[in-house]
């Protein structure tokens, strides 16, 4: 934030258009040619990009479903049609959405770990996926929360960008960084793929602000992998929580739990009660962002009184 503001206090100027400098502190980071790098205002505007440079009007996009509230939107914006595919529990179901692809499907997305569930796929089922599909299609993975995958066996989508002129990901500073506000993200693809991307890519973008606040993260990793720690171990203490309450919580890889309840919308307006703000998904469930300890506390004891008075509702 201070790098920002030093940037802001210059910002009569307009920003490096090719945002050079982060580029290369980004290069540098993932190991990766800079060729293979688009930054955008954050990951959402990226993922719009994409689907503009991918998708004729009338084109088919299979996406999981539940997943980011943003994708149906965005894909109607290019006037493409959207095929969700549900989710086998909370786990997403590869072998449904291979089979929704067709000779219309340009871009499959998927969200690792997906929004709102918390679940992840790792590698070698991704791989299997990627020998399922045909050469025209696009794959997107959508890897907004991947810091906050802990398991130090975890391998991420980059190696499937190397391997795979299809494959791009999309990665954000809004969450694991923490500078949502600022509005910046970046794709990563192989140079056959940055270059249509950057035909059409926003004029001017990201600000300068948020292309200074991006260097200065990049060389913050450790404190942000501590962070990311501290989340994760809250959000094991709180899915304990919940757990002893009689909750049914999937394991999460991402800042969030998922709480899956029919009562999605009264819970949610217990919390809002309480000053508790989650994301309600209609009958499903609602997703419960990590906070401080302070404020997982909060959310269990609100949790609990839920489930009491929803007990005596039904005793005799
Ligand atoms: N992808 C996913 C899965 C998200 O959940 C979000 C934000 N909720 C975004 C992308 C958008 O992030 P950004 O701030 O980088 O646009």
């Amino acid at each position: 934030m201070a790098r920002a503001a030093e940037a802001a206090a210059i910002a009569n100027d307009y920003p490096d258009m090719t945002a050079a400098g982060a580029t290369a502190a980004l290069a540098e980071h993932l190991g990766l040619p800079a060729d293979h790098l688009v930054f955008g205002p954050g990951s959402a505007a990226l993922c719009q990009l994409l689907l503009l440079v991918c998708c004729e009007p009338g084109a088919q996009v299979v996406h999981q479903w539940p997943s980011f509230e943003g994708y149906p939107s965005m894909i109607g914006h290019v006037r493409a049609d959207a095929v969700p595919v549900a989710l086998d529990g909370v786990d997403t179901d590869l072998d449904a959405m291979a089979a929704a692809v067709t000779d219309r499907t340009a871009v499959v997305m998927l969200c690792n770990p997906n929004n709102p569930t918390g679940a992840l796929l790792d590698q070698q089922r991704l791989r299997r996926f990627l020998d399922r599909l045909p050469d025209h299609v696009t794959v997107l993975i959508d890897e907004a929360y991947r810091d906050f995958v802990l398991d130090p066996g975890y391998r991420d989508a980059l190696d499937l960008v190397r391997e795979d002129p299809r494959v791009c990901v999309l990665r954000t500073f809004s969450k694991s960084y923490r500078l949502a506000g600022l509005r910046i993200g970046y794709l990563v693809a192989q140079p056959a793929l940055t270059a249509r991307l950057a035909v059409l890519r926003m004029f001017f973008a990201p600000s300068a602000p948020a292309q200074a606040a991006a260097v200065a993260a990049l060389a913050g990793v450790a404190e942000m992998r501590q962070r990311c720690a501290q989340v994760g171990a809250e959000r094991t203490r709180l899915r304990d929580l919940l757990i002893e309450q009689g909750w049914q919580v999937p394991v999460s890889q991402a800042n969030f739990l998922w709480v899956p309840t029919p009562d999605a919308g009264e819970f949610t307006r217990h919390c809002a009660a309480y000053g508790l703000r989650v994301r309600e998904w209609a009958e499903r469930g609602v997703r419960v962002t990590i906070g401080s300890p302070a404020t997982n506390d909060a959310f269990a004891e609100v949790a609990a009184g839920f489930r009491a008075a929803a007990r005596q509702a039904v005793a005799p």
